[in-house]
């Protein structure tokens, strides 16, 4: 039986696409850099998963996991061909424990829909990429999605109790379990856990919930100068408040969200920055800690401060952040979406080496970002068609990533690698531990079968533009 008989003989004919709009619409993500996959297959579950994977491991066909689509980097792009394994039939949650406080879910449960579904009971799964309408909880765990509300209680990687996975070679295992306490061998689950679709395909999920806040206060204050902002940051920190988000949107972002919704203006005159700030918690505690987000921010400078006083204002405060990513189109269709992180403290120094990057390059460079985390979106702006312009961006990318190093940053908070910033991994790693992660990759995946030509620069994978 040849490969592909044997892929419709696990998953059934159905459920195996070669037509040219499925394997375009399965081979590229967010980056907009995609490459066909020769082969769709959309398995049922763990046991389907495995068989495929297995056929794929004697074949040496290359096999590349995908979620809801939304990476950044292009982590569910099959650059080297082969079958993309779309996750989209494992789209249940199985169980949410009220007395023990965790849930267990299928991989591509929407984040947000579990979000939902544990919130209806009074739980709380505080990790929130802002892409949570579209991406899915197993992409999330494989990218260690970060979001809005990381400053006050973490990334994905700190909610992550246990998982089910199939290896490259088709063996299904269990890792870590349903409490917060395992310390029994290797902590396996939280090496898969960021390891973008490289080292096992992640087919169950345990996560740990907590009671939800009763209460939060959003706040939005306006700024104007970024430094001033962030001075609001640090001023909020030394009064010891640590926000549940803490969002900063700079002033080229706020003309563009404002030019795509069609006002005139979202902010007073001669803002730079605004933050927007929500805290939650026990009641009384919430409306102490909004009076020292207020205090904070007017020592700081802000010439405005709003504060939501019911849900729809709240919700209205939020839009601007959240209009933010579809905005930027109205400057160009096409952006680099750099997410540096820098310890807070360098912010300003951030901000200063953008500025410089937008006068030495000739650059449209709008900033936003989890300031709490010092993780800023440096979105380089370039039109699609304008190659000298794509040039200046490649250039000033690279400036970016050394500036943010020398800033005692990190080139990726959150997108991860995949195949849009390998070449740049050695400007953060060193040769031994490249060498060693790449002894982890050979002792999952000795024959290199899953997600070829991510994270580890080995060269150009020659992946080819597709169209919007
Ligand atoms: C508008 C927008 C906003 C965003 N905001 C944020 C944000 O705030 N924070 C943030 O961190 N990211 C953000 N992202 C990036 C992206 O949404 C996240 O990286 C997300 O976790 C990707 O999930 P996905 O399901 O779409 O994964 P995909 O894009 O499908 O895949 C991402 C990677 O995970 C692997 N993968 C997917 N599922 C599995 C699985 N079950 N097992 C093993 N590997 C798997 C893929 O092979 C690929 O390498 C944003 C993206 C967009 C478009």
């Amino acid at each position: 039986m040849g490969f592909v008989a044997g892929v419709e003989a696990i998953v059934g004919a159905g459920y195996v696409k070669r037509d040219a709009e499925s394997l375009e619409r399965y081979g590229t993500d967010a980056l907009k850099r995609g490459h066909p996959a020769d082969l769709v297959v959309l398995p049922a579950d763990t046991r389907e998963i495995a068989a495929v994977v297995r056929l794929c491991n004697e074949h040496r066909v290359p096999v590349v996991p995908r979620g809801g689509g939304t990476g950044y980097t292009g982590g569910s792009v099959p650059v080297e061909g082969g079958v993309v394994l779309g996750l989209d039939r494992l789209n249940r949650i199985l169980r949410i424990d009220e007395e023990s406080l965790f849930a267990v879910t299928q991989p591509n449960v929407i984040t947000g829909d579990l979000q939902d579904a544990v919130e209806r009971v009074g739980l709380f799964y505080p990790p929130d990429p802002a892409s949570l309408k579209e991406c899915a909880i197993g992409g999330n765990v494989a990218e260690n999605s970060g979001g809005p509300r990381a400053f006050k209680y973490g990334v994905t990687t700190h909610w992550i109790l246990g998982l089910e996975a199939v290896l490259p070679t088709g063996e299904i295992v269990r890792t870590g379990g349903k409490t917060v306490k395992n310390v029994v061998g290797y902590d396996l689950t939280h090496l898969i856990v960021g390891s973008e679709g490289t080292l096992a395909i992640v087919t169950e999920i345990t996560v740990r919930l907590i009671p939800k806040p009763p209460v939060q206060a959003t706040l939005r204050a306006t700024f104007p100068s970024v430094e001033a902002a962030v001075g609001g940051v640090t001023g909020l920190i030394g009064r010891r408040v640590i926000p549940a988000a803490l969002e900063l949107v700079d002033g080229t972002c706020l003309d563009a969200v404002a030019k795509y919704l069609n006002v005139t203006s979202l902010a007073p005159p001669g803002t730079a920055a605004i933050l927007l700030i929500e805290v939650d918690g026990l009641s009384e505690l919430v409306t102490g800690e909004a009076a020292r987000v207020e205090e904070a921010c007017r020592a700081a400078g802000a010439s405005e401060i709003l504060r939501a006083t019911s849900e729809a204002e709240r919700q209205e405060l939020w839009r601007v952040r959240r209009e933010l990513s579809t905005s930027l189109k109205v400057i160009t269709p096409l952006k680099y979406n750099h997410d540096i992180v820098v310890p807070k403290g360098r912010i300003p120094e951030l901000f200063q080496l953008v500025e410089r990057l937008k006068r030495d390059y000739r650059l449209r460079i709008p900033c936003f970002g989890h300031v709490g985390d010092g993780n800023i979106h440096v979105n380089i702006m370039v039109g699609p068609e304008d190659l000298d312009e794509q040039a200046r961006a490649h250039a000033a990318e690279r400036v970016l990533f050394e500036g943010t190093l020398a800033l005692e940053g990190s080139i990726s908070g959150e997108h991860g690698i995949g195949f849009a910033k390998a070449k740049y991994l050695g400007l953060e790693l060193t040769p031994d531990v490249i060498e060693l992660m790449k002894r982890v990759k050979r002792a999952f995946d000795p024959n290199g079968i899953l997600n070829p030509g991510k994270i580890f620069p080995n060269g150009d994978p020659g992946a080819l533009p597709i169209a919007d």
